[in-house]
Order: C-alpha cells, then structure tokens, then sequence
C-alpha cells in the first residue's frame, strides 16, 4: 500500500538489501501529469541529486535538449543496447523505446551519489526487481478530466496520441499502489515541496 510516510526501515533498507550506497529515486506518472515539470523543479532545488538522462527512439519535442532531457537514438542503436544489456531498464511506450543506461546507474550508486529517474511503469517494476531498495514515486494527476486538458495544453500530441496517452492513463493509476508513495500534483508547487521533502528525508537531509 503505498504512503507518504517514511519509516526508518525504509531508510536503512539500501543497506540491509546489500544494494549500493546511493538512493534510487524513481518518479512514475501517467503521460501529462506534470512528471518532467515537476522533475526539472526538483532538478533545480536539489543540484546534487543525479537525473538519470533516458535514452529514446522518440524524435526531441520543442525545447528539448540531447543529453539533458534525453538522448535520442535510432532504433537500430536501440535495439542493439538490448542484446549488449545495456539498459537497466527498458520499455516500450507509446510506440517509441525508452531504456536507462544500467552502467551509469551501477556507477553512480557505487560512488555514493543519489539518483533521480522519470520512467514509466513498466521500467519502475524491472527496476525495483534489479534494485530492491529503489524509492518508488508515482504522480497523480487531480483528476482525468485535468490530465486530458494538460495533453492538449502542452500542444505536442495530436488526438490519436492523446487517446492514447488517456488510456494508458487509466491502466498506470489503475496500478499506482505499486509505488510505494503517492503525490497528486494539483498545486505544481505543493507537488514539488511534497517530493523535495520526500527526498530529503530519505536522504537525512533537511528540505531547504
Ligand atoms: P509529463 O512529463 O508527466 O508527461 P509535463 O511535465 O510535460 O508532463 O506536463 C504536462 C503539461 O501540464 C505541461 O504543459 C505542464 O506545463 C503542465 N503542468 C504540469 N504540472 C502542472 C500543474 N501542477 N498544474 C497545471 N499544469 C501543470
Ligand atoms: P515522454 O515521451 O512523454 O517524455 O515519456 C513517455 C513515457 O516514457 C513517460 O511515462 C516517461 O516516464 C517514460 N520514460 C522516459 N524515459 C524512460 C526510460 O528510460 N524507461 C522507461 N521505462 N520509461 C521511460
């Protein structure tokens, strides 16, 4: 069931499963409600923490930078990454490919560094089987009606892919007990306190 609270076993949990010295933090949500909004904030106010860049076959969307909001590759390279085992991670949504790079990971968490990652639900499962300790978030949209006007808000999917998008919606909050918490994001500022403080408090850390 997942919660908002944070129990001293589940700080400790890294270092009772034997995983490496660094936090896994990873951020799930439906399509368009606000999960790189609210990732970039965080991104911001917490420079220390790592963000995990995910490699895609989808094409960049206005704005969209190589190497800071992902890394776009073929899907021959993609696939290629699959048979090297590349990806820690890797899924296919939306009709593109989305994989994380399990070297980087694997590196970073050695070094002691805590890490950020914005992958789907599928991803989250694969990754907490390879990273038992990994903090699970999901990102609730207020309500359907306010996720459908935030697709067609933003303006980068046509009717189709919103369709598309809605419901997968519906079968990923369908699922969202699997995180281990919760944050609705309504008030996009509340939202990021909410996950800032989340953060931190595994982190032992204080929020500002
Ligand atoms: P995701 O990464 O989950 O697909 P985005 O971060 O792209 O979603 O957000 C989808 C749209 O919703 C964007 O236009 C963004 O500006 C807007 N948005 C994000 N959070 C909020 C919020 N709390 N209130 C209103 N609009 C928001
Ligand atoms: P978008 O194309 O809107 O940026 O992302 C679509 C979906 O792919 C989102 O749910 C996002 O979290 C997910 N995603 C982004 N990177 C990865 C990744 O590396 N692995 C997986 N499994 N999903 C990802």
């Amino acid at each position: 069931m997942a919660d908002t609270q944070i129990s001293l076993s589940d700080q400790q949990s890294n270092a009772s499963a034997g995983d490496p010295t660094g936090h896994l933090f990873i951020v799930s949500a439906p399509s368009g409600a606000g999960k790189s909004t609210l990732c970039n904030a965080v991104r911001r106010l917490l420079p220390d923490l790592d963000y995990s860049v995910s490699y895609t076959t989808r094409s960049a969307r206005r704005g969209e930078q190589e190497g800071i909001d992902y890394h776009f590759i073929s899907h021959d390279e993609f696939q290629k990454g699959i048979q090297e085992k590349r990806w820690a991670e890797w899924a296919e949504v939306h009709g593109n490919y989305y994989g994380s790079s399990a070297t980087w990971i694997e590196r970073m968490l050695a070094a002691g560094h805590d890490i950020l990652m914005d992958i789907d639900l599928q991803g989250a499962h694969q990754m907490t089987r390879r990273f038992p300790g990994a903090v699970t978030v999901f990102i609730m949209p207020p309500s359907l009606e306010e996720l459908e006007r935030r697709l067609r808000g933003r303006g980068t999917d046509d009717e189709r892919a919103i369709d598309l998008r809605l419901n997968n919606a519906r079968q990923e909050i369908a699922q969202s007990a699997f995180c281990r918490h919760v944050i609705v994001n309504d008030s996009l500022d509340q939202a990021t306190q909410a996950l800032v403080a989340l953060i931190q408090g595994y982190r032992g850390l204080p929020t500002a």
